[in-house]
């Protein structure tokens, strides 16, 4: 069923809450009323406009609702329509436009001066797509949210010696964790990249499986297998280590290399590394990859963190860190306790909906 039909039953079971709550206060007032005439006269029409806005605001509720699903499910047949015959011209097409933003790719793998053409195209980039998702933000804000997608590209690296880093069953884990976390909370379906991959918002969400992970067909240096967080990261990013990982980029995510370039529906390439310093993963925003450490066999013990990946992709998209103190099952609430389950601690607020949504990595098409 459509998410948007799924979300319309929940707010209209929040229409009735309301009314019911509504009718008890109603009704609290008129066992509170005086008994001597005027009071009680003055009492009783009061209980009565009481009533009547209860009785009217729900029906508003209710109404409201209705519209803002029509909307929702006739966007959705749009998108599926306009799908089918985009992704098909993109599958015979995408690889010709691919070819020519691969030579603008490969100027970016310049240490120093291709950061800085990446960084400023992701910036200009981000600045656009946003401007041009303000109308479907402003929706959102009301209630429509027909279904999105988010591209994915994940690349499991190979050790100095060859060996991957991970299996891809752990990668495949914790990518059914983001895809289950991004439909239910943003009605955003992450699918991999690559042609003739066909969606409707009418379908539940994906299920992933290993053909959604590619593992890396050269060994890795170290400066790419263990790559540091923020302000290390930021550093790796502007030296060779960010120019290696941008070629992997390149080659290992070639079809969305145009994407990347016009920044419009940008998939976010998820690498499966060895280590993150300090972290289970890490995503700098303003590139357009995430890394996310292999975690098996758990260290000291623990849990694997399965959200970390739906966790760095909302870095990707928008999202910063929240405390987790005061947000126990925010997706975004770190520090990470691994004594919580993950899909309940992989929460969106309706803000951070609206910041993914409005991503440049984020498109109806
Ligand atoms: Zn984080």
């Amino acid at each position: 069923m459509a998410t948007c039909i799924e979300w319309a039953e929940e707010r209209t079971e929040e229409c009735s809450e309301w009314r019911d709550e509504g009718h008890n206060e109603c009704s609290a007032w008129d066992d509170r009323c005086c008994d001597w005439w005027p009071c009680s006269w003055a009492c009783k029409v009061i209980t009565w406009v009481c009533v009547a806005f209860v009785w009217v605001s729900s029906w508003v509720c209710v109404a409201w609702t209705v519209v803002t699903t029509l909307v929702c499910v006739a966007w959705d047949v749009v998108t599926t329509v306009a799908n089918a015959i985009l992704v098909t011209l993109e599958s015979v097409l995408g690889w010709v436009l691919s070819a020519v933003a691969f030579i603008i790719e490969l100027l970016e793998a310049i240490p120093i001066l291709g950061t800085l053409i990446r960084w400023v195209l992701n910036f200009v980039t981000f600045l656009i797509w946003t401007i041009v998702s303000l109308v479907d933000a402003v929706l959102g804000l009301v209630g429509v949210r027909p279904e999105k997608l988010l591209r994915v590209c994940t690349v499991i690296l190979r050790d100095e010696r060859g060996a991957p880093v991970a299996t891809t069953a752990y990668a495949v884990d914790l990518l059914q964790v983001a895809v289950n976390v991004f439909k239910r909370d943003a009605n955003v379906r992450i699918v991999p990249l690559r042609p003739f991959k066909y969606t409707t918002g009418f379908a539940g969400p994906e299920t992933v499986t290993e053909d959604w992970v590619s593992v890396e067909r050269g060994p890795s240096d170290a400066d790419t297998l263990d790559v540091p967080c923020d302000a290390g990261g930021a550093g790796a990013e502007w030296l060779l280590a960010g120019s290696k990982l941008q070629l992997k980029m390149s080659t290992n995510c070639f079809y969305g290399a145009w994407r990347r370039v016009l920044g419009y529906g940008e998939p976010v390439a998820c690498f499966i590394i060895r280590s993150v310093p300090g972290a289970f993963g890490c995503a700098l925003w303003i590139t357009d990859y995430a890394t996310v450490a292999n975690q098996t066999p758990p260290t000291g013990g623990g849990l694997i963190n399965r959200r970390v990946l739906a966790h760095e992709v909302g870095h990707a998209t928008n999202l910063w860190h929240l405390d987790a103190a005061s947000n126990p099952t925010n997706l975004m609430g770190t520090p990470w306790s691994s004594a919580v389950p993950d899909l309940t601690q992989s929460r969106l607020d309706w803000w951070q909906v609206l910041l993914v949504r409005a991503s440049k990595h984020v498109s109806y098409f």
